[in-house]
């Protein structure tokens, strides 16, 4: 008798839906959670009345019965939901030269685009109806019905017909980069511009990396389902997860680190734990990285050699600087809760320091702060290579944080004002680097995932050559982001399920 049907290693999103789709398929689950708290770069974690998003702020379609969003989708499947908060415009984009107000309603956002370049909004339109087509095709096939070997075939056939016929006009671009939608639609350099920065946010790179059905659903969903907060910050997505799971029987254990896979004859037979315990299943599914998967959960001699080398030789986008903050709110009543602000037109967004991201959800839901506060969490993008906890650590996580109360500075002018030493605003100020962001997060060089650009390479399956082990997450088919991690968690919960 084994311990359990399947253990999953790790709690991030891809994880959970994996585990709580099994559960519900009637299998044993034992998901096994290093951290304290569960969620991975979900998570959201409490400092002295503050309740701070780790990572995720922006999301589209957790609610509403046609929602194409695969945790929506999970969380029907469990008995599940969660309340939100609408709100448009989505964002601010602050540039040096201007602020552009980013709105879902997609009329609404070309009408924005207009006042600055006439000549780009028309662009603008033909770029967006052509991904816009692309997502109406992709519509009609739910992620929930997905699954990721032969026998999705035979499901597309019986039940997806009239929605593979709409795709066949797309399929030109379904492998292709956005860049190359822009190329042949977009010429003003605005333009070009926004569309490179939204691609950034979305998957690291800009549009000739990101691949085109990333960005139309990104679109879609906006335009059709709205821009929306979870009431109680990201760390209710997952606690409703963890719920869907206990409900139908599975187990999260968190605190628990796995140490490594256990394998026999080449075959999983379990997991054991830091702390020596060993639990057996047939099937383990890892939601650590695949660098974390193959690098340290597994010895070197369990798998194949070359694929061992290719699987750890896939490029990663760079870590984090971040910036938590409490903040008192008094003179902010009219604050809006997203912001990117980009320092300098000269320099490449993707440049570490120049594009700052800043979310304060506490504008849509007041309890994530005490009375009279906000909560801010501001972050950019940042390598791994050069930081160490040594004697310079300190002062080198203090100037690199600059860049983000710079940023800051654009929407709160007097964030940084002090007084005898004191802020006048700051009343919790948590800076994280890289290895704040490794640590927590159980992530190889506390990377975003994958930089795996369109057109030379597409993310890695469910599978590996281990017979009984599987992997799920942001480094695992269809990519980064809540949702991708949610579906690769669909696709793999679906093709275990018989
Ligand atoms: C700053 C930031 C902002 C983001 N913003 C957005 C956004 O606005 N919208 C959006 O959709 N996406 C956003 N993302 C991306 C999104 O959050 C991630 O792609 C997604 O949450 C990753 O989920 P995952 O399933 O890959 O798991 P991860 O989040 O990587 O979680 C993996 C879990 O496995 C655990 N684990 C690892 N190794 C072990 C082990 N050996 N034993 C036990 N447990 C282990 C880890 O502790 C972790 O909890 C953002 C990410 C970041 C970092």
């Amino acid at each position: 008798m084994q311990d359990s049907d399947v253990i999953v290693i790790g709690s991030g999103i891809g994880g959970l839906c994996a585990a709580g789709l099994l559960a519900r398929y009637g299998k044993r689950v034992i998901a096994c959670e290093s951290h304290i708290i569960p969620g991975g770069a979900a998570h959201s974690f409490r400092r002295r009345g503050f309740e701070f998003d780790s990572g995720p702020s922006f999301y589209c379609g957790l609610t509403g019965a046609e929602s194409l969003n695969p945790v929506k989708q999970v969380l029907d499947i469990l008995g599940e939901s969660i309340q939100v908060i609408p709100y448009d415009p989505l964002g601010h984009y602050h540039f040096p030269e201007s602020t552009f107000a980013v709105y879902s309603q997609i009329e609404r956002y070309r009408q924005e685009v207009q006042k600055i370049t006439p000549q780009g909004a028309k662009e603008l339109q033909r770029y967006e109806a052509r991904l816009l087509g692309l997502y109406e095709a992709m519509k009609g096939i739910p992620t929930l019905a997905l699954r990721a070997d032969w026998q999705i075939i035979p499901i597309l056939l019986r039940h997806y017909l009239p929605s593979l016929a709409k795709m066949l006009p797309h399929l030109p671009i379904v492998q292709a980069s956005v860049g190359s939608v822009m190329d042949a639609t977009v010429q003003d350099p605005w333009v070009r511009r926004l569309i490179d920065l939204e691609c950034f946010l979305l998957s690291g790179l800009k549009a000739h990396g990101t691949i085109a059905p990333e960005v139309a659903f990104m679109l879609g969903e906006r335009s059709r389902a709205g821009v929306e907060y979870p009431v109680g910050g990201s760390g209710a997505i997952v606690k409703a997860l963890v719920r869907g799971l206990e409900r139908w029987g599975g187990k999260l254990r968190t605190g628990c680190h796995i140490e490594q896979i256990l394998l026999s004859s080449g075959k999983v037979t379990g997991v054991q734990t830091s702390q020596g315990e060993i639990i057996s299943a047939p099937i383990v599914i890892s939601n650590a990285s695949i660098w974390d998967t193959y690098n340290h959960l597994l010895r070197p001699e369990d798998l194949p050699a070359s694929y061992r080398q290719a699987a750890l030789d896939t490029p990663a986008v760079a870590s984090f600087m971040h910036l938590h903050l409490g903040i008192r709110s008094p003179g902010l009543e009219n604050l809006t809760g997203h912001h990117v602000v980009v320092h300098d037109s000269q320099q490449d967004i993707t440049t570490p320091g120049n594009t700052c991201m800043i979310s304060i959800p506490s504008v849509w839901d007041a309890k994530l702060a005490p009375a009279g506060h906000h909560v801010i969490h501001a972050y950019t993008l940042e390598p791994y290579a050069g930081w160490e906890r040594n004697e310079g650590y300190e002062q080198k996580k203090r100037e690199k944080a600059q860049t983000l109360y710079r940023a800051l500075e654009r929407i709160i002018p007097d964030i940084r004002d002090a007084c005898g030493g004191r802020s006048h605003r700051v009343v919790v100020e948590l800076i994280g680097t890289p290895l704040t962001h490794a640590h927590y997060l159980r992530r190889y060089q506390g990377t975003y995932g994958p930089a795996i650009a369109a057109g030379q390479g597409t993310f890695p399956g469910y599978n590996t050559p281990i017979p009984g082990l599987y992997r799920v997450g942001d480094s695992t088919m269809p990519g980064i982001g809540v949702p991708a991690a949610a579906a690769s968690g669909i696709l793999c919960a679906n093709t275990l399920k018989t």
